[in-house]
């Protein structure tokens, strides 16, 4: 029987063990902030901004809102930036993208103090991560990690594919579980085009799929007892028994968000698997809190 890996369950205890750090940082005079940047009004930038805001608040973090206009120039935005480096409520800096187009993101992550660079997007940090010595990680490739070893995974020796080769998750996530010694293949588009997904995917101990393709990873592609975590999020329709889209009371199709993984056909082969949702983006989240303490405490010379 397959455990179902419980991210809301992981996400609390998480949250409990940062509320208790945040609780010893305060008898100490340090309380950690969170400063979201967003430029323009991009709809999902503005509910990620609403998400971390309020994930603030349940933890005792400041919580300071820069919003600038779509018109910004860059040269503004990256003023901006300093004022949150030299801030010392700031002690994280969440740039939200993506960014107008006029506005390069290098421009803006190469500006953000490295020590406040709570996404890991700064080259230091991503080199850091290359040396196999992180300091902030980034976040979902983190959350990932953080659910295999919750779940009591090896990673020594261990055959770990990650589907997806993208900078935010695909290629730091490989380098996070290479850091721990397992042996890891990263897969991507031109694996697929070349026929060969099956031919990685069929030998991993532990899959981690980050595509953003619903569907992608059906059960053939799924080793018997593997580990598979599932990152993709996707919005499709909701289907009736006839295969037709089913309607709200707008008469729009109504949609709900799935991984990359047939979760209900996969499922059963695992040892353990992340639902989508209530899996890897819940953890995500209270990553994102645990960067802002530890570079809160970096700040104050504590780390
Ligand atoms: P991206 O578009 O930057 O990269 C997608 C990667 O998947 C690429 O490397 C591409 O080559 C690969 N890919 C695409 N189609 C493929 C196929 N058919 N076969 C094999 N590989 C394929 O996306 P991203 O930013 O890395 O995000 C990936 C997914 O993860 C998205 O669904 C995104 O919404 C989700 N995501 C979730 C979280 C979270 O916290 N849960 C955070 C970030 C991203």
């Amino acid at each position: 029987m397959a455990e179902i890996i419980d991210g809301n369950a992981i996400a609390e205890e998480i949250k409990a063990e940062i509320v208790a750090e945040a609780g010893k940082l305060k008898e100490k005079g340090i309380s950690p902030g969170i400063a979201t940047l967003l430029v323009g009004d991009d709809f999902g930038s503005r509910m990620y901004r609403k998400q971390v805001e309020r994930n603030c608040e349940s933890v005792g973090f400041n919580y300071i809102e820069r919003t600038l206009p779509a018109e910004t120039t860059e040269e503004e935005v990256v003023k901006v930036v300093q004022e949150l480096n030299d801030d010392p409520a700031v002690s994280g800096i969440l740039p939200l993208r993506p960014f107008p187009e006029h506005i390069s993101d290098s421009a803006v992550i190469n500006t953000i103090r490295v020590d406040k660079d709570i996404d890991c997007f700064h080259p230091f940090n991503m080199g850091r991560l290359m040396l196999g010595e992180p300091t902030l990680t980034p976040c979902t490739p983190a959350a990932c990690i953080e659910l295999l070893e919750r779940v009591g995974v090896e990673f020594e020796g261990a055959e770990i594919v990650v589907v997806g080769h993208s900078n935010i998750v695909g290629k730091p996530v490989a380098m996070l579980a290479l850091n721990r010694n397992a042996n890891i293949t990263v897969s991507h588009i031109f694996t697929s085009q070349a026929g060969n997904l099956a031919k990685h995917t069929c030998g991993a101990d532990i899959l981690i799929v980050a595509a953003g393709k619903a569907g992608l990873v059906t059960a053939d592609l799924v080793k018997d007892g593997a580990v598979v975590i599932d990152v993709g999020i996707n919005r499709v329709k909701v289907l009736d028994d006839e295969g037709n889209p089913v309607t709200n009371e707008k008469g729009k199709p109504k949609t709900r968000t799935v991984g990359d993984v047939d979760f209900d056909n996969v499922k059963d082969k695992t040892r353990a698997i992340t639902p989508v949702p209530g899996g890897v983006g819940a953890v995500t989240n209270m990553i994102l809190l645990g960067n802002a303490l530890t570079a809160a405490k970096m700040q104050a010379g504590l780390e």
